[in-house]
């Protein structure tokens, strides 16, 4: 920084007083704006991505899952709110629950309860600041039992009225968009990374990587915790020769939708005794 030019100096004081496009910046990006604009913007629901940084085999960066919701909630957000929601988008928490990942290198985590506590904190939080209505986008696989539990935590204690979590990347047409779906760094993931991070994907690298078989079949019933390096010996699974930025570009805004949808439809309902049912 030390030794920046002069015009670049000159560049970077006036750019954000120009008036001009800033790149992926929106009414409501939390971390775009300044204490004033908050305060006018007057948010109606909370928006937390929720990420992760793990391996997702040779071919994808550890940052795939924290990229993508952070986009997709971006896409979502931006969308909504320029039908009126005034979404409120947090920035992502990039680490979260991880323990079936713990036999490969820096798969970053907290534990169960550190999760739950830190969701619960962040609600309370968004609460005490003025906010009624909280969504929870999980973009990560190992999240859904704490998530789940934050919820039932949540809705024991007086703070923030209305919790919910969205699901990322699990609706129907997920299939229809890839030919080979699998359960991690697969065509769906490798897609969205060639759309949103062309530079960190290793095209070099892709191929068909193994997804062990359950030895006790009755077991496909039953929930347990898959110790993935067990289960994906490469850390990513499936045939991902066939990923495309365009799929990934396509799969982004088909999940970005329901998510504009709700962030509207939270925004606009009444927090009467009846809510959410008519
Ligand atoms: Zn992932």
């Amino acid at each position: 920084m030390a030794n920046r030019s002069k015009s670049a100096r000159r560049t970077a004081k006036m750019a954000p007083n120009k008036g001009g496009a800033r790149r992926g910046v929106f009414p409501g990006l939390l971390v775009a704006m300044t204490i004033d604009e908050v305060r006018a913007f007057a948010p109606r629901v909370g928006v937390l991505p929720l990420g992760s940084t793990e391996p997702h085999g040779p071919h994808l960066p550890y940052g795939t899952d924290t990229f993508q919701v952070e986009r997709l909630c971006a896409l979502a957000a931006e969308a909504a709110n320029a039908r009126g929601a005034r979404a409120l988008l947090y920035p992502a928490l990039p680490i979260t629950n991880n323990a079936n990942m713990r036999a490969f290198p820096f798969a970053c985590r907290v534990g169960v309860r550190t999760l739950v506590q830190a969701l619960i904190d962040i609600a309370k939080q968004a609460y005490e600041d003025g906010l009624r209505k909280f969504v929870l986008v999980n973009g990560h696989g190992g999240n859904p039992g704490a998530v789940q539990a934050t919820l039932r935590e949540i809705s024991g204690m007086d703070a923030m009225p209305f919790t919910c979590c969205y699901n990322a990347f699990e609706s129907p047409e997920m299939t229809q968009i890839c030919e080979h779906p699998g359960c991690h760094g697969d065509e769906m993931e490798t897609s969205m990374v060639m759309a949103l991070r062309p530079d960190l994907v290793r095209l070099d690298k892709f191929g068909v990587f193994p997804e062990s078989q359950l030895r006790i079949p009755a077991l496909a019933k039953a929930q347990f915790v898959r110790p993935w390096n067990r289960y994906l010996p490469k850390s990513a699974g499936g045939d991902v020769r066939l990923s495309s930025a365009a799929k990934g570009r396509k799969i982004l805004a088909v999940e970005a939708k329901y998510i504009e949808d709700l962030l509207v439809q939270l925004a606009e309902a009444e927090l009467d005794e009846r809510f959410p049912y008519t």
